[in-house]
């Protein structure tokens, strides 16, 4: 279902989650002049502080989640791991954007993966394994080293295990934690590359280059944008994500994590179906963020320039990194970004610095 016309200043965007990509969508909406409302599982959530409105329940109430689509225009995602059923129940009140068939093909590493490889997409060579029998078998046929995944529920490294000759295949299995697993080959990538592409309802199509991503213990630590590779490699990364947004017929926007061979070739990790975390340097240092592209598509309106103005680097503040957030204040060029999440964790995205580079 496709909202009839666009939304004028004043209509309600429902966000699904209530994380700081949603409290970032929020504040982009709120500029352009639109009302939003996070449904979240929890209360005082980093985008319920920036909303109107909120409504706290679980994604399995579907009486909740009803009449929250009943009161919102639009409705769009900010985390993969939404139930699909839940996602379903909304869109038979409101149009909910991108095509909650996207979301069910990002949920799932493997239907990712064979998505990919049904449009011609290369990823790293892949199998499903569903006990740890199935694993060792693959684990000798793919060799060492290799990467286990929980082909759902997984990311920021969640629910995966490197193995190498030495790793017993009950013990990866039961660390995966997952039903199903996917064995990967490992990749030895001279760097990680993202790109993010936007399409909005008139089926125009916005770009920003790709930038570099730097991971710890497989959660982002730090974005370079734009990424130091040559240009036939971006001009690549660039045409495989719009292939890969056009064949999914996307409105809104949408990541696409590669990794950049030895050789240069490219092999894509992951599609997200929403603004990303390689993407917050765009509030800083382009004309139009990846958040305001998101609330434009979702109201029918054109997009914005991906121009940009300055050079960046992201940091991510990830657990007690949070506690130097007076650092930033020290460099005029860094912009700090708060997501207002009371309890430090390890691992857990408490905010970014954007360092700026001006173009001259
Ligand atoms: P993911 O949860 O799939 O995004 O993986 C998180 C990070 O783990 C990636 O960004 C990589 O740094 C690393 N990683 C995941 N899969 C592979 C692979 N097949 N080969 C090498 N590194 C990987």
């Amino acid at each position: 279902m496709m909202p009839a016309a666009p939304l004028a200043p004043g209509a309600t965007i429902g966000i699904l989650g209530g994380g700081q990509l949603g409290r970032m969508t929020a504040l982009a909406a709120a500029r352009l002049g639109f009302r939003c409302h996070v449904f979240a599982a929890e209360a005082d959530s980093p985008a319920e502080q920036v909303c109107g409105a909120a409504t706290v329940a679980e994604f399995s109430d579907r009486e909740a989640l009803e009449c929250f689509a009943s009161a919102v225009d639009v409705v769009t995602f900010e985390f993969e791991n939404i139930p699909a059923e839940a996602v379903r129940w909304v869109s038979a009140v409101r149009p909910v954007l991108p095509r909650p068939e996207i979301l069910e093909i990002a949920q799932d590493r493997l239907r990712e993966k064979d998505f990919l490889r049904s449009i011609d997409v290369d990823t790293a060579a892949y199998r499903q394994v569903a006990d740890p029998a199935a694993l060792l078998r693959a684990m000798r046929d793919f060799g060492y080293p290799a990467v286990l995944k929980s082909a759902r529920m997984g990311y920021d490294g969640k629910g995966q295990v490197t193995l190498t000759a030495e790793t017993r295949a009950e013990e990866a299995w039961q660390r995966m934690g997952g039903e199903i697993g996917i064995l990967e080959s490992f990749v030895d990538f001279a760097c990680e590359i993202s790109v993010i592409v936007a399409r909005g309802r008139n089926g125009v199509w916005a770009t920003y280059p790709p930038v570099e991503n730097h991971h710890v213990g497989h959660i982002l630590d730090t974005t370079i944008a734009p990424a130091h590779i040559v240009s036939e490699t971006a001009m690549h990364a660039d045409a495989i994500a719009r292939h890969i947004a056009e064949k999914l017929d996307l409105v809104g926007v949408l990541a696409v994590e590669m990794f950049v061979a030895q050789g240069g070739d490219l092999l894509v990790n992951e599609i997200a179906p929403r603004p990303h975390n390689s993407g917050h340097w765009t509030i800083d240092a382009c004309i139009t963020s990846q958040f305001e592209q998101l609330v434009r598509a979702l109201c029918g309106l054109p997009l914005g320039s991906v121009e940009h103005h300055s050079d960046a680097v992201m940091k991510n503040l990830i657990g007690s990194e949070i506690e130097n957030w007076r650092d930033a204040f020290s460099d005029p060029l860094a912009k700090l970004h708060l997501y207002g999440k009371n309890e430090i964790q390890p691992g857990r995205k408490m905010g970014h610095i954007t360092r700026l580079m001006p173009h001259r």
